[in-house]
């Protein structure tokens, strides 16, 4: 592994060792649904819904046969909540169809469920399965780029650029920590680059430090 590349993994995994999804859940199926919820809200609204909709409907097939309104009416304030509430009904109807209710492992099989891009079935792989994979939310694409790790603003190439670039088996906790670290230090409009534990690797923060 590229020295660089190392010293970024340690300095983040001292600054934040106990890093994992902030997403409240109990199985893979609540940790898809609050996935799905959290786009565009934060995970904290997310988890003052997700008690009330996984109690009112604990399995796929109980959210498959639910009443869309009723579903709604529950997770109104993630926001967007008509397609939200489309998208969950639809993956429940899914998983109950095809899979007899259980979440799938495989890439193939979790994207081809509605509402499940390539970002939340890796949040679903790493978090509920503990297998390793590179998850690129707004925060890992922007943090990266900044640290050079890639240049690309699609998703799916930035995701593969640091397949190529990581290590496999911190592939999943780089994820979690650099999603941290852009909510925390490494904010889209004022990075805090000067108290920034990775900056001595970071061309983009000495830039900005500079003067
Ligand atoms: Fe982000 Fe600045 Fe840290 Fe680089 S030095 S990772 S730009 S906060």
């Amino acid at each position: 592994m590229d020295k660089r590349v190392k010293n970024i993994l340690d300095a983040l995994e001292t600054a934040y060792p106990e890093a994992r999804t902030q997403l409240s859940h109990e199985n893979p199926f609540q940790l898809l649904v609050a996935t799905i919820l959290s786009a565009r809200c934060t995970d904290k609204q997310v988890n003052e819904v997700t008690p009330r909709l996984f109690s009112a409907y604990p399995a796929p097939k109980d959210l498959a046969e639910a009443d869309i309104k009723d579903i709604e009416e529950i997770i109104r304030p993630t926001g967007f909540f008509h397609n939200k509430a489309k998208n969950i009904q639809a993956c429940a109807k899914a998983l109950a169809k095809r899979h007899g209710g259980k979440v799938p492992r495989d890439m193939e099989s979790l994207t081809a469920l509605p509402g499940v891009g390539r970002k939340t079935a890796n949040v679903v792989k790493s978090a509920a399965f503990g297998e390793q994979a590179v998850v690129v939310d707004t925060h890992v694409a922007r943090v990266s780029r900044r640290l050079g790790l890639t240049s690309s603003r699609d998703p799916v190439k930035i995701e593969q650029d640091l397949m190529a670039v990581l290590p496999q088996n911190r592939w999943s906790a780089f994820s979690i920590q650099t999603i941290f670290h852009g909510r925390n230090l490494c904010t889209a409009k004022k990075p805090q680059c000067s108290g920034c534990p990775l900056l001595q690797w970071c061309d983009y923060g000495r830039q900005h430090t500079r003067g």
